[in-house]
């Protein structure tokens, strides 16, 4: 397990489009994990491989709420619901926020650790962290998406820090 550099705002990696992800191996299961240990690191709710500089379709998250951390293997979203306007940052653009509106509720299919087939449903916070996830690995960002004029610095130590 490792630590791995996060790719930030302004470097290319992160508007280009990951790959499927073919055959789930050891070596897959071994970038899972040290994307979750890099994730937890930075205290994020989730992170894409293409976020370690790595293009493959794979996503991690942990909302911190007593589940197990999800990963996920060329996730897709097949059914959304519903709208919801939230503060929303990336750990590619430190210390940024800006609103979005994400999804309500999604369902994603994915493939687990094992390389079987899963369906994960979110709501809230969960189905923003997967939407937000997704669009990494389409190369898109929540700065694309944001409402104009939302985005906002926040110094780590102040107290209104997420
Ligand atoms: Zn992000």
């Amino acid at each position: 397990m490792a630590i791995r550099e996060i790719r930030k705002d302004g470097d290319e990696i992160l508007r280009k489009k990951s790959r499927e992800v073919e055959v789930v191996d050891d070596r897959i299961r071994e970038l899972l994990e040290d994307m979750l240990e890099t994730m937890h690191e930075a205290n994020g709710v989730g992170i894409s491989a293409v976020q370690v500089g790595i293009l493959k379709r794979l996503v991690v998250i942990d909302l911190y709420d007593g589940n197990k951390p999800l990963k996920l293997i060329n996730p897709v979203i097949v059914k959304q619901k519903g709208e919801q306007e939230v503060e929303e940052g990336c750990l590619s653009f430190p210390n940024q926020f800006a609103k979005v509106i994400r999804p309500r509720e999604v369902t994603v299919k994915a493939l687990n650790e094992e390389g079987k087939p899963i369906t994960v449903k979110g709501k809230d916070l969960l189905a923003q962290a997967l939407a937000h996830e997704i669009d990494h690995l389409d190369g898109k960002l929540f700065v694309d998406i944001m409402e104009p004029g939302t985005l906002e610095y926040i110094e780590p130590n102040s107290t209104s820090e997420k």
